[in-house]
């Protein structure tokens, strides 16, 4: 039996995406060969490889002056490979807005003089804050961001204005579930375990030039050129990541593509966040215009039920609702993958547990 997996990631796949690798396994396309024992270098796998580059460019709406590479290491990779192919002066500005926004932050100090912008972690990282270009350095090299914070729940609403800064942002926990104005990006990363396909490929979408003139120090595997150039075939590939991540954006774009899915997201986080709103017993402690619509944490009036809650939830099938360590309560991640009837049965089983429990 399929259960409905709330976990912030790896996540819920779809399942006719599933289906169809599944039925694949044994014999890509004709091959003979699953695509775990395919060289990189075959056919095969450049036709992937090129299709994959291909629709992420579609249904992002990519245009022609950014370099799309499929990288390993995850989105943690990145915090380091972000400074030493960007900095040039010597400094660079982050907004911390949570926990993966401040690893990322303090792994560039490693590498140049990283300073926070703005932050929210007084008010427990429960808003964006504010921003404003006078904020940033002029002289910096880039502005960094999180758009959205998987473990508190927030997300922006667009891009903010960093001036003549390139804006780098993680978009781990949110890519492809919102319409998103990439030319206002300088570089975009995300690792694949949310929204994309299994653990294992990262996504790095850069500006053209920015990859140019990498730190000296900066080593070749982190080196976004070195992939660039080679079509993200420089070395071995994760490459059964990267086929169900084409497999995905298959899925996706015969669904409509962003714009589709944005909808169905936002009618999915409307249900529940304006169930919790109408209840004495939930609490969702983010500002209103800062909430994520791919990750809702919430709690009920104590830590005993919390726990009861969790227990409970996945006796129904309702799985790994269980909030982040650093902080507690409940969080339900409703990724591109989650049917809404997983969001209704969360709901109902949410009224049945209050009434059982008040
Ligand atoms: N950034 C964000 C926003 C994340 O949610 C995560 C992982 N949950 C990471 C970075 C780290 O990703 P990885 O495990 O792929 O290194």
């Amino acid at each position: 039996m399929r259960v409905y997996n709330f976990s912030a990631g790896p996540s819920m796949l779809p399942l006719p995406v599933l289906e169809k690798v599944q039925a694949q396994f044994l014999s890509y396309d004709g091959t003979g060969m699953s695509v775990t024992e395919m060289s990189h270098r075959s056919k095969p796998y450049e036709a992937i490889n090129a299709e994959a580059e291909s629709l992420l460019r579609e249904l992002m709406n990519i245009p022609a002056g950014y370099d799309v590479i499929f990288v390993q290491g995850g989105a943690s990779t990145q915090f380091e490979a972000v400074p030493l192919n960007l900095v040039k002066n010597k400094k660079a500005d982050y907004v911390v807005t949570g926990i993966f926004a401040e690893k990322a932050f303090k792994e560039a100090g490693k590498f140049t003089d990283a300073a926070i912008a703005a932050s929210s972690k007084e008010q427990g990282f429960t808003e964006i804050p504010a921003l404003k270009k006078d904020m940033f350095r002029a002289d910096a090299d880039y502005a960094h961001i999180c758009y959205n914070n998987t473990i508190v729940g927030t997300r922006y609403r667009g891009a903010p204005d960093t001036g003549a800064l390139p804006l780098v942002a993680d978009m781990s926990s949110m890519i492809l579930s919102e319409e998103v104005d990439v030319s206002k990006f300088g570089v975009i990363y995300a690792g694949a375990q949310k929204n994309v396909a299994p653990a294992g490929v990262t996504i790095v979408i850069v500006k053209k030039g920015l990859a140019d003139d990498p730190s000296p120090a900066c080593p070749t595997m982190m080196r976004w050129a070195t992939q660039i150039k080679e079509h993200s075939l420089f070395n071995t590939p994760p490459a059964f990541s990267t086929y169900m991540a084409m497999e995905v954006f298959r899925w996706l774009k015969g669904m409509g593509g962003v714009k589709a899915i944005q909808k169905i997201n936002e009618e999915k986080a409307g249900m529940l966040y304006d169930f919790i709103d109408n209840s004495a017993f939930y609490t969702n402690k983010v500002k209103k215009e800062s909430r994520s619509i791919m990750n809702v944490p919430f709690v009920s009036p104590s830590e005993e039920l919390d726990a009861k809650f969790v227990a409970e939830a996945s006796k129904e099938g309702l799985l790994t609702l269980k909030g982040h360590r650093l902080v507690g309560g409940m969080r339900a991640s409703i990724y591109n993958a989650m049917p809404v009837e997983g969001i209704k049965k969360l709901i109902g089983f949410m009224k049945k547990f209050e009434k059982e429990n008040k």
